[in-house]
């Protein structure tokens, strides 16, 4: 490695991101055809979603909730009025020749996302959130191209933040945080392999005594968290360099070459003006009463921040495992529906926490593919509770249930899992330990206590694990103690 020169001046770093998220609606935000993911090219199409001339756009008042939802979700003031507008470009992704967008009067304005990096809490501002519809993908084979309008009208709502990120940390724990809310509210998947959520960057860097803002460059079409962050890292770094040389940054629209590891330029930055905004006039205003954003706001759901406080109030888990769980609603749904039905919260997390997170992560699943259900874990759970199962009988059961999913009993059953509690039973193997073992036996009633353990150990191994652990004791200390 060449040795970094020393630079003159510190450089202050700003980012903003322009995040779209695909909202979950049953069918898409002009027409009645289903908003799917991975059907056949072309399959779910119709002569509005295709921009067929003469064809007229239907709102979906449900993109519209859901948008104002997510408004509501951060903090943002919501619009009594907005409008769509046409926003004109040619490319042939989109056979209008224009994208159905918000301008001038969008849904919702201001807001903000709360952000933790290194311990540290700020608040990321939002400018804005639009709703628009997003448009075909065109896809590139070896000889050819192909347009899926799949896709096209698919409802896409945009949240643009202030350029208030000031790194690549930053800006990926904003997206993080971003995520996590959408899908609590129930407002997009958020799957990135699927493309439901995707984001332009604005960078640009400045000397840190400069007030302005330095000439910014936008990196297009990032779709996955990590290549924000690596070519976030990189165009910093870019920048930093041109102006230690004396150079100046273009504004400019560049692209992240993901496998060599940079961004190239593509572009000088198009302006606003070149979109030619004007209002759609196939499309009413929305109007909005206080009594129907009121109603939604009574629908809200429970932010996460709010739920990990409750999990740590309501089950006694530490500070630590509650931000786990939450981590991931689906997650901290299976775990409080274990919780419930098992009526014992402390298994269940052990359970989540240890076994369960083990073998996602292991497995690369989501908990929602887990074929045991939150029913069978409770069943589990019970098991050990009545004491059927002793403590490595369960992790057996549990592996079993995680693969293969089923009744924990009858797993028990079929396996013969269930420990041995029966006194005649214990006794005997107790009495057959002694016998084989003298000198451990003279050890322990000498004082070494440590030789209990391995007497126990005999009886474990006699009953194949069955043994009822604490019987076992009992019946050991009963015969050997004084
Ligand atoms: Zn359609």
């Amino acid at each position: 490695m060449t040795q970094q020169p020393e630079r003159k001046v510190e450089y202050k770093v700003s980012i903003g991101l322009e995040t779209h998220v695909q909202l979950k609606t049953r069918s898409k935000i002009w027409c009645g055809c289903p908003n799917v993911f991975g059907s056949e090219p072309n399959t779910d199409v119709c002569p509005i979603c295709l921009g067929y001339p003469g064809t007229m756009p239907v709102l979906n008042r449900e993109a519209v909730r859901l948008t104002v939802t997510a408004g509501l979700m951060l903090g943002c003031e919501i619009s009594r009025y907005s409008k769509f507008d046409r926003k004109s470009y040619f490319y042939p992704d989109m056979p209008k020749n224009y994208q159905i967008s918000q301008y001038d009067l969008p849904l919702c304005l201001g807001g903000g996302v709360d952000i933790d990096v290194e311990g540290t809490r700020k608040t990321v501002r939002i400018h804005r959130i639009h709703l628009e519809e997003d448009v075909a993908k065109n896809n590139h084979f070896a000889q050819s191209s192909g347009v899926d309008f799949n896709r096209a009208g698919t409802p896409l709502m945009e949240i643009v933040s202030e350029p208030d990120l000031a790194s690549a940390d930053e800006a990926f724990a904003f997206l993080v945080a971003l995520k996590q809310m959408l899908v609590y509210g129930g407002i997009s998947d958020c799957n990135l392999e699927q493309g439901n959520m995707r984001c332009d960057i604005n960078c640009s860097v400045r000397p840190a005594e400069r007030e302005a803002l330095g000439t910014k460059t936008e990196i297009k079409n990032m779709n996955t968290f990590k290549g924000v962050y690596r070519s976030l890292s990189y165009e910093i770094k870019r920048q930093i360099d041109v102006l230690e040389q004396g150079g100046t940054i273009r504004q400019e629209t560049r692209r992240w070459d993901d496998d060599a590891g940079v961004t190239r330029s593509m572009r000088t930055k198009e302006y606003a003006h070149d979109y030619r905004y004007f209002p759609e006039p196939d499309l009413m205003p929305v109007v909005l009463s206080d009594a129907e954003i009121d109603a939604w706001r009574a629908t809200l759901p429970e932010m996460p921040a709010t739920r990990r406080e409750r999990l740590m109030r309501e089950y006694g888990l530490p500070d630590y495992d509650a931000g786990v769980l939450v981590a991931d609603k689906a997650i901290a749904d299976y775990f409080e529906e274990v919780a419930r039905l098992s009526g014992n919260a402390k298994a269940a997390s052990n359970w989540m926490m240890t076994e369960m997170m083990r073998l996602l992560s292991e497995r690369e699943l989501e908990i929602g593919a887990v074929r045991m259900t939150p029913e069978s874990l409770a069943g589990l759970i019970r098991l050990v509770d009545e004491k059927v199962l002793n403590a490595p009988g369960a992790k057996e059961v549990f592996s079993v249930l995680f693969e293969e999913g089923g009744d924990p009993k009858k797993i028990v059953d079929e396996r013969g899992l269930a420990q041995i509690s029966d006194s005649g039973a214990l006794d005997q193997w107790v009495e057959d330990a002694i016998a084989a073992n003298p000198k451990s036996v003279a050890d322990y009633q000498g004082g070494k206590k440590a030789a209990l353990q391995f007497l126990m150990g005999q009886v474990m191994r006699a009953s194949k694990g069955k043994a009822n652990p604490p019987l076992v004791l009992d019946a050991l200390r009963k015969r050997l103690d004084p």
